[in-house]
């Protein structure tokens, strides 16, 4: 029996192989960490922490990045801790894990975007390897990260501002056999509000704007993005959320053994309104993540220094609150609420 298990679990290791992304290196049933160093350039250097788990079985190598905003702080603890308690040794495949892209962000508690540069770290892809240090880190990760991995992840959530209601995306990309493939990984995942994103060549978007599940689908890469905890919190629910919700994808995709269960009836949200900020001062929310509102229904003020009200905030359309102004400070074109509207289901 002795030779028989040996002959097993010899024929796995020799299936996986050493993976390195940036200065870690992990062989087959090892956990290494380090960083992918970003050089400097126009302005300073940086490092990104990387932490690569590699199981002892051969499978798929999966991405999971938090900290594209450095304030959005469940989603990089939720990472922290998933990188921590995942066991090489019973995994397929490996996870090459991102806990914090935007470390400038996180020190300095800057929300949405790099301090160094003033650029949103989730929108420049592929980045460029002579840009400002958004663009390098966008770059080194575009390189060592999303070229060699077979699925992403991206985890975010209601940033220091934002008051907001668990989430995922799933992108319509028009590519059928992609699509199924990170249809069935969100279902996995398990939360159950679902926004689809229409990211069809012919569909319009924001010149210029290239998020990194956008750029892993251009690639051909499944990648879902999803959201949780909110206003600089990491509420045990929300972290959880996202570590089980990881974890249910590698058993998905066969990284971890068991069945995933998918979300049985997810509510998937058509489109996503964004309100702005018309007026400057204080804001007042009426509403809460998660209530449905109707359209034309009121759900904010704001009013300026002396408690004059200067701005009534109404629902443009009818939906669900996925997030909504979390502090009273206010300025003319911040956001101040997404609404989301039904679809059909999927
Ligand atoms: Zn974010």
């Amino acid at each position: 029996m002795r030779s028989v298990y040996l002959a097993i679990v010899l024929s796995g290791i020799a299936g996986a192989q050493s993976i390195s992304v940036g200065t870690a290196v992990a062989a087959p049933g090892e956990r290494a960490a380090g960083v992918i160093a970003v050089p400097a350039g126009v302005d300073a250097a940086m490092d990104i922490p990387v932490i690569v788990i590699n199981g002892a079985k051969p499978g798929p190598k999966l991405a999971l990045l938090a900290g594209a905003h450095g304030t959005e702080y469940a989603s990089i603890i939720a990472l922290e801790k998933l990188a921590r308690t995942a066991d090489p040794a019973a995994m397929s495949g490996a996870l090459i894990v991102v806990p914090l892209l935007n470390v400038a962000s996180f020190l300095q508690k800057v929300p949405h975007i790099n301090p160094v540069d003033g650029k949103n770290m989730n929108r420049l892809y592929p980045g460029k390897p002579d840009g400002t240090q958004t663009e390098r880190a966008l770059w080194a990760f575009t390189k060592q990260v999303l070229e060699k991995c077979d699925y992403l992840i991206d985890f975010h959530g209601g940033d220091l501002d934002e008051n907001l209601r668990k989430y995922s995306y799933w992108a319509d990309t028009g590519n059928a056999k992609l699509d199924a493939v990170s249809r069935d990984m969100v279902l996995a995942f398990g939360l159950d509000h679902i926004i689809i994103q229409r990211n069809r060549p012919s569909d319009p978007r924001p010149a210029g704007v290239t998020t990194v599940t956008r750029h892993a689908q251009n690639l051909g890469k499944p990648s879902i993005t999803v959201e949780a905890g909110h206003a600089g919190t990491t509420d045990a629910e929300d972290v959880d959320a996202l570590m089980l919700g990881a974890m249910n994808v590698m058993r998905h995709l066969k990284m971890l053994p068991g069945d995933a269960i998918p979300i049985a009836h997810p509510l998937w949200i058509g489109r996503s309104t964004a309100i702005t900020s018309d007026c400057e001062g204080i804001f007042y929310p009426l509403v809460v993540p998660e209530a449905y509102v109707t359209q034309g229904m009121k759900i904010g003020y704001i009013t300026d220094y002396v408690g004059d009200k200067v701005c009534h905030i109404m629902a443009p359309v009818s939906g669900v609150i996925l997030y909504i102004g979390a502090l009273p400070s206010m300025k003319k074109g911040d956001n101040i609420a997404h609404i989301g509207e039904l679809a059909d289901s999927q």
